[in-house]
This record gives C-alpha cells, structure tokens and sequence, in this order.
C-alpha cells in the first residue's frame, strides 16, 4: 500500500490508533503485550469474544503477544472446570497464548508484600467495620464518605493485624486492610477501597496457603504490571476504576516498590461491552438458567456461551467476522442478534456442502413410475464451490416430501405442489399431482404424482416451466433422525429489562427448542460426522450435535435459518 496516501489505508479504531502510536514514540521498549483476564467463575459468552478478538487480534496485528491470565481472586465462585473450557474456548476461537498462561493468584506473596509496604509508608491500614458498615461510611455520588474510626492505627499495629489476619487467626468477614487515600474524593472507588478481605476457602490453585485474598481491584492492575502488560483493554465500567488502578501504581513507585525488569507501566484503554438483542451475557445470570434447568446446561445451543454457540454450529471465523464488523468503540449500543446469525450465514454458505431433508414428511407416490426400481441422481455439492463436486442421490417411487409443500386446496399464488399442478423435484424430475390418500378423519396421507421421464435432471426438453422446485428424499432409503430448531431463548429484545415484580425468566421464550423425532434425512447424512456443517436445502445449516450423535445415528441442530435464496431463482426463472 502507497504509505503517502493515508486515505486509502483501511480506517483503525480508537484503540489500534493508541497502539500504533505507542509503537512509533517507542514507547514501552516498542513491545505491545496485551492480555485476557477473565474470572474463571463461569463459561465464557459471546461479549467475551469481542475482548478475546480484541486482545488476540491487537497483539497479532503489532507483532506482540497476547497473554492469558485468569483473574483468580475470588476462591468460592472458581473452579477447575471454568478454567478448562476457558482455554479450550479460546483455542476454538483461534487465538493462543503460547506459554504465556499466568494467575492473579501467581502474584499473591508479591501482592502481600507490596502491601505490607504501603503499610509501612502510612498508605493503608486495617479496618474492623462490617462490610455493611463500609458502605454507609462510603458515602454516595453527591455526598462524600465519612472516614474509618480505624484509619488512624499506628503502622506497627496495622503490620501486626495484617500478619494476624495472614495467620488465620480471625473468621471470615471482620477485618479488612484497606488503602489510605481520600474519604471526599467524588469518584466512590478512591474512598478507602477495600485491598484485602478474609476469606476461608479452599483456592482451585493455592489450595489452603492464603485466607487472605485481595480483591479484583487490588490484584488486577498490579498483575497487568508485574507482567509487563504495555496496554491493558478493557469494558467501559473500568473506566472509573481506572484512577484507583493509577494510584496504586504511583504510591508503589514512589515508596520504591516495581516488579523486577519492567520499565514501563500497563496503560488501560475501555471500549464498549457487546451488547446482543435477545441475549443476557451476564455469567451471573447464565449459571442461574444452568443450575434451575431453565436450560440443558451451558452447552445449551440457546445459550450465549461460546460453548453453546459452537454447539449449536457456529464457526469461530463467523463469531470472529462478526466482532471485526461492529467494531471497537466507546459508544454504548446493542447490536441485532441478526447480524451475528448473517456472519454465520455469509460463511456457511461458501462451504457448507448440501443436502436433502424432510423434516415433516408426508408421502408422496410416483404412480407411474416402475414399482421396485431405483436410480441415481447427480446433485451438486454446493453452487458457491463447484470443487465441492456432486453427489448421487436416490430415487424411487415412493418419497417423502414436506407437508408445507403441499395444500389440496391452495390459496392463490400458492406455486408448490397441489391437485393439478407441476413442480420441480430438485435434481430429479417435473411431477404433477394427480390425486391424494385420505385417512378416515379426511386428513391427506399421501400424494399420488406423475412424473415426466423426459425431465431427468430438472429441466424439460420442450423448456416449459414450473413455479417450484421442492426437495425430497426416497422413502426407502431415508434415514430417520432426530432435529432439533431452535428459537431465541428469550422472547423480548433486551430480556435483562424487566418491571418491578418480574426476573429475566419471566422473558423467557417457551417455544425455543422444537423437537423434531424422526425427520427423513438423504441416506448419505447417516455418515455426517459430529460437528460437520451442511445446508439443508431450503431449510437452514446445521450440524451434527457433538454430544448426542453416535456414529451412525447422527443428530441434527440448526444453526441458523436460511434467507431462502429459490424465492429469487424462481423469480427470475
Ligand atoms: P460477567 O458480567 O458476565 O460476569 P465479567 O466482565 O465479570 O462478565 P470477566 O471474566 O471479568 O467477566 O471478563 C473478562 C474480560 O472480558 C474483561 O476484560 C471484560 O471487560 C470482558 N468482557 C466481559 N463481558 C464483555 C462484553 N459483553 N463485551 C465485551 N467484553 C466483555
Ligand atoms: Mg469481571
């Protein structure tokens, strides 16, 4: 690209603009190290993978690296296993740390230490107030807080109760050691913030050793420093911590504590949290829909977990084009749950291969066709892909096609099959119904059709033409299998919203999971492998569930309907 034309270089963010920037002034010894640091207290969702793009993707742009840190500091919501699917999402995703995979918990003696020399320099103190008591002696956004009847405690007796509380010798919740800075100042996280607070849990990684934990505040931008983090991204509601992340950087400089062989200091940036119509992406609230069954677990293909999303056939390229086109801003929006299921869209429709499926079948009998013979019909792979090839498929006598396909007594400009009319059999021939089997309730149970051998193909010698092409499948050589479509979860556009008197699950939609038993699948979709993606023609993709299917008996999910592009062929047809 021609450097003096800047107007042709592709526009950048706000925060690609501070990187670049950054790396020209040389600062931070030229390195761009950015980082991750999820609480590992639940499954990561789909708000998550902006950040994870974000951190990733910068990093990789500038040559840096990117690293993983679990934010650890809160010992009873974490577990082993938020931490195992955190790093398989985030491989799935495509991103790696490479050996960069720490703990706030790897800081915590360091963390202690530095806090032991703040207490020394008079800059934090230990506090007997409840935790009740701290919030009304905070204050509020117009009203400044009231000081700690503690906060004047000699240096030697705030060293002596730290250590104490180190020890174990107190219960949980009685004491905590706070920094010393300003009880007026207007932003409410620099009134006194709480660093550490006493808590007997058992630590997913440092088991016993501490009772001592600091809080996120406390940990989260030493952390960023001790690992030489250049430039720390994050959501909006930092912003306000921000000063108090600042401060404890400058008191710890100015009393000579730095973490060994860094230079420089973590500058945070904040950018807009992803916000999804029809979507909640607080954990807090996704456990709450795990742990009451509202769902199957988090893996749920309703879900907004990553898990669930790739259950449900999403790629990670669809989930990364889609961040890469809402873009990285500081301006609060929510994005239209659609444009993430277009992204999914635009990329299975170049590759995923197509097939035929009936999903509510009704019979359909090709009276003249010969009883007990069966053919072989070439069907193309995928239009978008001609390397993708084409396949056989089989025909015979009796098929299956959908009940929606057919009415005995259509409305006007109904084109699909009905008493009289010719369509299209996808790949195969022209038919024309000639009459319909009822049941004695008078419910149609099959379709009898002619059929024009010359046609084989779909396409007619004499260049007539049929209103609709429909898909079916061979009756006999049909494989039954389970499908399962999906709604959205909730059944309102921001389900976090709710009056007085109601909860998120009221918003629920219970029409979001459609069971379908036994759908009539082209004999080839026996063999699909568990989470291989097809297009079902006129139907939407899906994929074969990665947790159901056994070989042989797969089980289908839809991932996302189609925008059903025959509607435009036969227009023009
Ligand atoms: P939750 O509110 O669901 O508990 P969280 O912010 O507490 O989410 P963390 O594990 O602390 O979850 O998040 C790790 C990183 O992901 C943070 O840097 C946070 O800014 C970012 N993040 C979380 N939610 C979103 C979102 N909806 N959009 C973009 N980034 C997000
Ligand atoms: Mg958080």
């Amino acid at each position: 690209m021609d450097s003096k034309t800047p107007s042709s270089l592709p526009s950048v963010d706000f925060i690609r603009e501070i990187v670049t920037t950054d790396v020209q002034q040389g600062r931070n010894e030229g390195k761009v190290i950015t980082r991750f640091p999820p609480e590992p207290n639940g499954y990561l969702h789909i708000g998550h993978a902006k950040a994870i793009c974000i951190d990733f993707g910068i990093a990789a742009e500038f040559a840096g690296r990117c690293h993983l840190r679990m934010d650890d500091t809160n010992p009873e919501k974490e577990e082993m296993e938020y931490i195992k699917s955190i790093q398989d999402d985030i491989h799935w995703l495509g991103y790696d740390w490479g050996t960069h995979f720490y703990n706030a918990s790897d800081y915590f003696e360091q963390l202690y230490e530095w806090a032991v020399a703040l207490i020394k320099a008079g800059k934090a103190f230990v506090c007997d107030l409840t935790a009740d008591q701290i919030t009304q002696y905070r204050g509020t956004l117009t009203a400044p807080g009231k000081d700690s009847p503690f906060r004047n405690r000699s240096v030697q007796e705030n060293l002596d109760l730290f250590d104490r509380m180190r020890k174990g010798e107190f219960p949980d919740g009685i004491r905590t050691l706070r920094a010393k800075i300003d009880m007026s100042l207007p932003n409410i996280n620099m009134r006194d913030p709480v660093m550490y607070r006493i808590v007997h849990a058992t630590h997913p990684h440092t088991g016993d050793k501490w009772c001592v934990y600091p809080t996120y505040d406390w940990a989260h931008g030493q952390s960023d420093w001790i690992e030489g983090i250049t430039h720390s991204l994050c959501t909006l509601e930092f912003e306000i911590h921000r000063p108090l992340y600042d401060w404890y950087i400058d008191t710890l400089i100015a009393i000579g504590c730095r973490p060994a062989g860094i230079s420089y200091r973590p500058r945070q940036n904040e950018f807009a949290r992803l916000n999804l119509t029809y979507t909640l992406t607080s954990k807090r609230k996704l456990a709450q829909l795990v742990k009451e069954k509202h769902v199957n677990g988090w893996d749920d293909p309703r879900m907004s977990t990553l898990r669930a999303f790739r259950r449900r056939g999403y790629t990670p390229e669809a989930i990364r084009n889609f961040v890469k086109e809402v873009g990285v801003t500081k301006f609060e929006s929510v994005i239209d749950f659609g444009r993430l299921e277009n992204a999914l869209r635009e990329d299975l429709n170049k590759r995923a291969p197509r097939r035929m499926a009936v999903l509510r079948p009704i019979k359909v009998i090709i009276d003249n066709y010969p009883e007990g013979q069966t053919e072989e019909l070439d069907a193309v792979n995928n239009p978008e892909d001609p390397s993708a090839g084409v396949r056989k498929v089989p025909f015979s006598r009796v098929l299956y096609i959908e009940q929606d396909d057919f009415m005995e007594n259509p409305p006007p400009k109904y084109f699909r099959l009905s008493p009289g009319i010719e369509v299209r059999l996808r790949y195969a021939y022209f038919v024309k119904c000639a009459s319909v089997d009822k049941d004695a309730a008078g419910k149609v149970v099959a379709v009898h059709c002619t059929y024009d051998p010359a046609t084989r193909g779909g396409d007619a010698p004499d260049k007539r033409k049929v209103k609709a092409t429909i898909h079916w499948v061979s009756a006999q050589h049909a494989h039954p299998a389970e499908v399962r479509l999906y709604d959205r979860l909730f059944n309102t556009s921001n389900p976090g919203d709710v009056p007085e008197g109601k909860t998120f699950l009221d918003n629920l939609n219970p029409k979001s999971l459609e069971v379908i038993p036994s759908a009539q699948l082209e004999p080839s979709l026996k063999a699909a492998n568990a989470d291989e993606r097809f297009q079902f023609e006129r139907l939407g993709y899906f994929v074969c569930d990665t947790v159901e299917s056994t070989p042989g008996n797969p089980v289908f999910n839809r991932s996302v309907t189609l925008k059903d592009t025959w509607v435009k062929e036969q227009k023009k047809a």
